[in-house]
């Protein structure tokens, strides 16, 4: 409801009496004298934040809205607050700068009592300070509950933003699902033609001819592999990971992968050591995905290590808070090692480090690099163990090789373990 117009001291009295309830005539009247009624339009700044408080305002008729300046310039709408309704007293209590800028939202009227009478009636009467005090602690309340609100609202607009990237992101992989795999059919034949070529006697016998079909074997092998890795991957990070749960042998698996990697370990001069693999329990999982995962670990290892340098192979048994008993896997290296800025990074798809040989065609080659698959896939295939996967090192030094490692583990009881996939938000094609 509108107050009256105010035009004298007496109707400051009056209008002021029911806001300051209880104070003394006497010190009305002294906050009445000291009083000027001002008028502002909507839009006029009535105190900016930042300023000295000089003086205290009470609404007499229209709206103000109170807001903020953040950071970048903008500002942030606080709240409306219309008639009978004190500001910018605490400035004044506070003695110091105004903490929030007041504009008149409307035509708005005001009085404004000046910052020393306001401060010599408030010594003088305990009364003023209680009302001040029930003014604010209403304020903290009503701001409390906006902020409350203003939180859901946001969390609402968030949970709905995530859903509809969830659904893009699905979209996204499942395109990209779906290309690799139409793409890797006819790649695989052009591949099987280009062997068949490969050793036909007319291009044995025609050395030009021999180097250009090998130049379309090696490509047309690294496209295939390329096509595989993105399917892997895509697998790992949607519902399509399915894990085929049989007796599995660590060690198994990896003299399988040193067998199929003997030839670049002699190439390059690397040594694989295994220890404590032998010794391991039988381990429920999926063979073909643990093989996947633990072949690129090691295929890092010779990628990443310079000619001459060891790759060690430790498992054993550990109790990890969480997980319970584990098989714990350790493929340590003496490469070039990995900066710190980068350690979780790499997990992520398509993220290498360094100046790798981006178009290298070998992937056994020193520093050959890939696609940046490798370790989204060993890292899909652990979390969907319901394991863990991390990597350690001291940092990357190409000269002095402090080397890297790269730890697993896998829970033995897989029947408590939570199984999990790379969130949504990690999906980034
Ligand atoms: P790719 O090897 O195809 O680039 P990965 O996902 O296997 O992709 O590895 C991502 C990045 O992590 C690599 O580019 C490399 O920078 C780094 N990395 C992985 N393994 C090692 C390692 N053993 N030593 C040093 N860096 C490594």
């Amino acid at each position: 409801m509108d107050n009256p117009p105010i035009t004298s001291p007496e109707d400051i009295v009056e209008f002021l009496r029911p806001l300051l309830m209880g104070l003394e005539d006497e010190n009305l009247n002294a906050l009445a004298q000291a009083a000027v009624v001002r008028t502002f339009p909507p839009g006029a700044i009535i105190c900016r934040e930042g300023d000295v408080g000089n003086a205290v305002y009470a609404i007499v008729a229209g709206q103000v809205e109170i807001l903020k300046q953040l950071d970048d310039r903008s500002e942030r709408h606080l709240h409306y607050t219309g008639p009978n309704k004190f500001f910018g007293e605490m400035a004044i209590i506070q003695e110091g700068p105004r903490t929030a800028t007041v504009r008149a939202s409307q035509p708005t009227t005001v009085i404004e009592i000046g910052r020393e009478p306001f401060l010599n009636v408030l010594g003088r009467s305990p009364v003023l300070g209680v009302r001040l005090l029930v003014d604010l602690t209403n304020r903290l309340r009503d701001s409390d509950q906006q902020a409350i609100a203003a939180l859901r609202r946001a969390n609402e607009e968030l949970t709905r933003a995530l859903k509809q990237l969830e659904r893009l992101d699905r979209t996204k992989t499942d395109f990209i699902q779906v290309s690799a795999h139409e793409l890797r059919t006819p790649v695989a034949s052009l591949l099987g033609y280009a062997q068949m070529l490969e050793n036909a006697t007319t291009v044995k016998d025609d050395p030009q001819l021999e180097v250009l079909v090998e130049g379309i074997v090696t490509g047309t092998e690294r496209l295939h592999r390329i096509f595989n890795s993105i399917l892997d991957v895509s697998r790992v990070m949607t519902d399509g990971l399915e894990i085929r749960r049989s007796p599995v042998s660590i060690a198994v698996i990896f003299s399988g992968i040193a067998t199929e990697l003997r030839q670049p370990l002699e190439e390059r001069d690397l040594s694989l050591e295994q220890k404590g693999l032998a010794d391991l329990p039988v381990y429920a999982g999926d063979p073909d995905l643990l093989y996947k995962a633990f072949y690129q670990l090691v295929n890092n290892g010779i990628k990443y290590t310079p000619d001459g340098g060891r790759i060690t192979v430790q498992g054993q048994v550990v109790d990890v808070p969480d997980l319970g008993q584990c098989i714990e896997i350790a493929v340590e290296d003496t490469g070039i090692g990995i900066a710190p800025e980068d350690i979780e990074l790499i997990f992520q798809k398509f993220y290498r480090t360094g100046e790798v040989a981006l178009h290298s065609s070998s992937t056994t080659k020193f520093k050959g690099g890939g696609p940046g698959l490798g370790l989204a896939i060993a890292q899909g295939v652990v979390l969907s163990h319901g394991g863990r996967i991390w990597a350690e090192s001291p940092g990357y030094d190409e000269e002095t090789c402090p080397g890297s490692r790269f730890v697993v583990q896998l829970p033995l009881d897989w029947t408590r373990a939570n199984p999990t996939k790379p969130s949504p938000g990690d999906i980034q094609w």
